[in-house]
């Protein structure tokens, strides 16, 4: 439906909800797109993680789809399948949790900020390209060769800064 790598503009592109149909159907779509397979298990993995919108760890995914399936499903597998996942845009590690969350953008490229609460473990996400673009430019400036941004914010969520709400 929608693939989109430039992050150059603000053009149409899909961003969906987490546990959606449509998040599901979009990184079904993304993952063949890249000439790979989206098979049973893949298509499990996936809806675990992204069941809830909440990050999750390899291990806590292997104990829910054993659960689910009824049979024992080997945590290196979901590792490699998180892998593929992670390499092809569908999900996102997020290094300071070591978890994983499903990208609601599986068809565009961002470099995500994270807004991760330090008291109910809720994880938050925004994209600004401008941003992103700014600090990648500057570390060039600095004769650095981004690859890969890691944006991660530690703080409190709306729910725990207001908790009478
Ligand atoms: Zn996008
Ligand atoms: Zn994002
Ligand atoms: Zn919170």
């Amino acid at each position: 439906m929608i693939v989109q790598t430039s992050s150059s503009s603000q053009r149409r592109h899909g961003h969906w909800a987490p546990g959606s149909r449509e998040l599901n159907a979009a990184a079904r779509q993304h993952l063949l797109s890249q000439g790979e397979q989206w098979t049973e298990l893949r298509a499990n993995v996936f809806e675990v993680v992204a069941q809830d919108g909440e990050p999750i760890s390899a291990y806590e995914a292997a104990d829910r789809l054993s659960r689910l399936s009824g049979r024992r499903i080997a945590v290196n597998s979901v590792y490699r399948i998180l892998d593929l996942f992670v390499a092809n845009n569908l999900v996102k590690r997020i290094e300071s949790r070591n978890a994983y969350m499903a990208n609601t953008h599986p068809g565009c490229l961002h470099d995500c900020i994270f807004l991760i609460c330090e008291s109910c473990g809720h994880i938050g996400h925004l994209d600004d390209d401008q941003l992103a673009q700014e600090m990648r430019r500057r570390a060039e400036l600095a004769n650095f060769a981004p690859r890969q941004a890691v944006l991660e914010l530690v703080g409190l969520c709306q729910n725990c800064r207001n908790p009478q709400n």
